[in-house]
């Protein structure tokens, strides 16, 4: 059987290891007789799961001890609407960077709940940039900046953090986060929907500065505010016991593997390899600024559009799955998260070079 490699955007690849360790203990999780998903929450066995959990993902990003790690549903885009909720603190309006599909689907949500000023917008070059910051028009007394440090759609990555005041700084880490080390202290609060680079769907991450919880609008459902979860240690409801403990398991893979550090230098050698393939040729185009392009989420066109069914489908033959561009970009797109292979971006690019001898 031709090994396959996932290049879904999410859900996404898994750790083959995770996969394995997970089907191992489906029917007994050492020696509890049970099965992870059929234990209670509040039982100590799961209790450890998640209390572990929680312990890896601090030390693997250094989660300083006044932040609260929450585990939470509903996706990055509950985050959309309970950041306004929750950070708006009596303030009159909230900056957001506008550098592609996910960062403007967060800021139409955010006007429900109070004024919005878009302090840039890369929307004029099809979000293929990310504007220099000396060019933002930032309000002085904005509650939060919110910004998407990795643009999954486009491929358009932040490669640093922005300087900011006072003005408490949010992040959608949904596709990025455990791909490199971050300085949590800089931020006020960063998301991640679990599906791309943490585990499977069903499980979203929230690291919050403490002092930003607990002031959510007035008659802000339970389920929406930060408080809630932080006081019940994310077990105000039974919450998603199976995706955590999965999750559990990445946090452990990722520690094994060297952590963040060794997972910034993996992934940095991973996206060469491919950027390399596209920019060696004329027949593919990358069109994002190389500055900027993402080691996540690689992007490319083919010179002769017409051409995409043909490589789609050859690609899928040779084990190369879900290579499909997104529906607003057109092309192919490549997601490569912490568990993609060296061996299979290097199957993609060689694959890209044999299919242009036959169609260049
Ligand atoms: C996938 C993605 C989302 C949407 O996540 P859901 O979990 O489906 O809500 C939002 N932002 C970014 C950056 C994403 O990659």
């Amino acid at each position: 059987m031709t090994e396959i490699y996932n290049f879904a955007p999410g859900p996404a690849v898994m750790p083959r290891e995770v996969l394995e360790q997970a089907q191992a203990e489906m029917l007994d999780w050492r020696g509890s007789g049970t099965s992870v998903m059929e234990m209670s929450h509040r039982e100590a066995n799961f209790m450890s799961i998640a209390h572990q959990a929680e312990a890896d993902l601090r030390e693997l990003l250094t989660i300083p001890n006044n932040y609260k790690v929450l585990f939470l549903q509903g996706g990055a885009h509950m985050q959309f609407a309970m950041i306004p909720l929750n950070l708006l603190r009596g303030k009159d309006s909230m900056d957001y960077l506008d550098t592609g599909d996910w960062s403007a689907k967060a800021l139409e949500e955010a006007k429900r709940f109070g004024k919005v000023n878009v302090v840039a917008s890369t929307k004029d070059t099809a979000y293929t940039t990310i504007p220099e910051q000396s060019t933002w028009k930032c309000s002085p007394n904005a509650a939060f900046l919110h910004y998407t440090s990795n643009e999954t759609i486009r491929g358009v990555q932040f490669k640093s953090i922005p300087e900011l005041g006072d003005v408490p700084l949010v992040a959608d880490m949904s596709s990025d986060i455990l791909s490199k080390p971050i300085d949590v202290s800089r931020f006020g609060l960063i998301y991640a929907g679990a599906q791309k680079n943490i585990g499977p769907a069903g499980i979203t991450v929230v690291i919050v500065r403490e002092d930003l919880i607990g002031k959510a609008v007035a008659n802000t459902p339970s389920m929406l505010d930060y408080k809630v979860y932080a006081e019940s240690e994310s077990m105000y409801n039974t919450p998603p016991t199976y995706a955590w403990y999965l999750a559990g398991l990445v946090f452990k893979w990722l520690k094994r593997k060297g952590g963040l550090a060794a997972m910034a230098e993996f992934n940095e050698l991973k996206a060469k390899v491919l950027y390399d393939a596209i920019d060696a040729s004329s027949f593919y185009h990358c069109p994002v600024d190389k500055r900027y392009r993402s080691t996540m989420n690689v992007p490319f066109t083919l010179a002769n559009s017409e051409l995409d069914k043909v490589f789609l489908a050859e690609s899928a033959k040779a084990g190369l799955m879900s290579l499909k561009g997104h529906r607003v970009v057109g092309g192919m797109r490549a997601s490569i998260y912490n568990a993609m292979s060296i061996e299979g971006v290097s199957a993609l690019a060689q694959f890209m070079r044999e299919f242009e001898r036959q169609h260049g």
